[in-house]
């Protein structure tokens, strides 16, 4: 079916591999990524197939694409690049927070030797596990809960990203971190723009903390993170006007 606002017909099976390998080549390696595991997951994994119907044109878009319950699927450099920052070896046990449409837990679990992966939506957590199941990534973890307390059950992880912005690192995430593995998440005083933070537990209470760039995520919302959302638009210098 051709919707009213496009006379192009339905992309094919084919045309999405097509344009899944122009968006590795010019969106995400021409932009610095290089790791040969993240650029082989990116273009393995049927980013279409995590869309509702109605969104699956615009899978390949330069762009974060709407999913459901006002969440997004993020922009396709910004995965790679988060999970090319995880410096994952292969055989990694790697938490992921977020797990939305469950599009970034099939390109980590196309690296890693396991993925757990945790969505306070419960909608959203359903149908992540459904379609990673039907994709044959059926051994990724999906539960549905509060991410910010992480998932001890399969701790210490050698890596875990955080897909929504948060104030700071929740501690529970630090802790549940082997010493030498690496965290990547958005960090920021305003809820609607983070920086990417990366951290590395170099012993028992020591943290390496890089920055890698200005970013912009929804809130992550739990007892470690946001307590409730505030709408877009408004910034930490509006709520900290007298008016
Ligand atoms: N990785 C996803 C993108 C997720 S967008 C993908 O590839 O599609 C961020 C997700 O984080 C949203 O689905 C949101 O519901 C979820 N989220 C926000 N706060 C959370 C929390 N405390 N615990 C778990 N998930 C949370």
């Amino acid at each position: 079916m051709t919707s009213p606002a496009s006379d192009l017909p339905p992309l094919s099976g084919r045309s999405f591999a097509v344009l899944r390998e122009l968006m590795v080549e010019r969106q995400i390696a021409a932009r610095g990524v290089h790791d040969p595991r993240v650029l082989a997951a990116m273009r393995k994994v049927p980013r279409e197939a995590f869309l509702p119907e109605p969104m699956r044109d615009l899978a390949y878009e330069d762009a974060p694409v709407p999913i459901a319950a006002e969440q997004t699927m993020s922009q396709p450099y910004i995965v790679a690049l988060m999970v090319e920052a995880l410096l994952l070896q292969g055989g990694d046990n790697v938490l992921e927070i977020g797990a939305g449409s469950g599009y970034a837990a099939a390109v980590l679990a196309e690296i890693a030797g396991h993925v757990t992966t945790v969505e306070r939506i419960a909608a959203l957590a359903d149908a992540a596990a459904t379609r990673l199941a039907a994709l044959g990534y059926g051994d990724v973890d999906v539960h549905r809960g509060d991410g910010t307390r992480g998932w001890p059950a399969a701790a210490p992880y050698d890596a875990i990203v955080v897909a929504a912005g948060g104030p700071q690192v929740p501690e529970s995430l630090k802790a549940q971190l082997k010493i030498g593995g690496r965290l990547v998440m958005p960090v920021g005083a305003d809820q609607h723009a983070q920086q990417l933070v990366r951290l590395t537990r170099l012993g028992e209470a020591d943290f390496k903390r890089e920055h890698l760039g200005d970013v912009r995520f929804v809130p992550l919302l739990g007892a470690e993170g946001w307590q409730q959302p505030e709408p877009a638009g408004r910034t930490a210098r509006d709520r900290d006007d007298p008016r």
